[in-house]
């Protein structure tokens, strides 16, 4: 690798920090797929060289995969893989890697931020100076997180580090998966209806796919009843949008906090009227600090393949 004719070729997919750039350009011959003006021509030329692939947020299945004949690894700009169809790469060859815990305090502290927003109603409370409204008058009382409930869908390594979080704020946290967690203290609820019911708040923080679509539905929603708050940090594809639409415009449902949307970047316009919705576009894991993780790993990654090394983080 040392040897520039030697470095294998390496396709970045869709922009990402310039730190990632410059890192690959260290071992690679780096190819920007989101600078070619014709993509389509831009992969016809390139593909069959490219070895290594760093991605963001772009589709990794086989219409890409045909173009790349010789790909041997997927270095993947974040821990959710949704966007790779792994059994592609399978059939194929083609390892895939993740970037798990960098990022879990960023997004945990995300999800506190929003909680936090929605129940002392930060933005409203702004807004109440910026629009003059505090000379009229004090700011109306709000609820808070202290000694309420949180049920946390998916106790993973981001769902731990908010569960300890919501701890420090003195609130009694449980939680509901596929498993049991032997050795976490937390209460485990086996259905996610019955948790709904018995908590204050709920957060969402599995991994997106077809096996979560639409988990949290109706159903949900109604037992999480017209005080519960909803939060949202994993994937828009795990809650039903328009029966959250429906649960908040018919008072079913208290509020909601969501990081992440079914189609984004297109966020259903039924929201904006809200007062009891708090918007972030996904930016769970957007700090510079976390940012720059992410990258280091996807880059070390592809490195240590390239190398005959193990991979720092594949996806299983
Ligand atoms: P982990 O794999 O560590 O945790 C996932 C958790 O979800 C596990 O506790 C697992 O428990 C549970 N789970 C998985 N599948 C299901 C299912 N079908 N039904 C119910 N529970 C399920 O993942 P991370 O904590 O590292 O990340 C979680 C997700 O957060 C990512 O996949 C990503 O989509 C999202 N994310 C969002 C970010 C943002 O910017 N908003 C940033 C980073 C991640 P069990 O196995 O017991 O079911």
């Amino acid at each position: 690798m040392t040897d520039g004719s030697a470095r294998p070729d390496v396709l970045m997919v869709w922009k990402m920090l310039p730190s990632v750039g410059e890192a690959l350009e260290e071992s690679f011959t780096v190819h920007r797929l989101h600078e070619a003006p014709d993509r389509d021509a831009f992969l016809a030329e390139v593909g069959p060289k490219i070895r290594g692939a760093a991605v963001a947020s772009y589709p990794v299945n086989d219409a890409l995969l045909d173009k790349l004949p010789n790909l041997e690894v997927v270095g993947n700009f974040g821990v959710g893989y949704d966007n790779i169809d792994i059994a592609a790469c399978k059939r194929r060859n083609v390892r895939v890697t993740n970037t798990p815990d960098v990022l879990n305090d960023a997004v945990a502290e995300t999800t506190m931020a929003l909680m936090l927003a929605l129940c002392r109603r930060i933005p409203q409370a702004d807004q109440y100076i910026r629009t003059g409204q505090w000379l009229g008058g004090p700011f109306p009382l709000t609820g808070e997180l202290t000694g309420k409930t949180v049920g946390i869908l998916g106790l993973g390594r981001i769902g731990k580090e908010i569960a300890r979080r919501c701890q420090a704020f003195k609130m009694q946290v449980v939680y509901t998966g596929r498993h049991k967690q032997r050795f976490e203290p937390y209460p485990y609820y086996e259905s996610l209806v019955d948790m709904a019911r018995d908590v204050d708040w709920l957060v969402v923080v599995v991994p997106g796919g077809a096996a979560t679509a639409k988990l949290v539905n109706r159903e949900v929603l109604d037992a999480l009843g017209p005080e519960g708050m909803l939060v949202n940090v994993g994937r828009g594809t795990t809650v039903d949008e328009a029966a959250l639409i429906a649960a908040l415009q018919e008072g079913r449902l208290g509020g909601a906090a969501l990081d992440v949307f079914e189609d984004e970047p297109r966020v259903p316009e039924a929201f904006f009227a809200m007062e009891n919705v708090v918007l972030a576009p996904h930016v769970g894991s957007a700090t510079h600090k976390t940012r720059w993780m992410m990258g280091d790993l996807v880059v070390r990654n592809l490195r240590n393949h390239f190398a005959g090394e193990p991979l720092i983080t594949p996806v299983a």
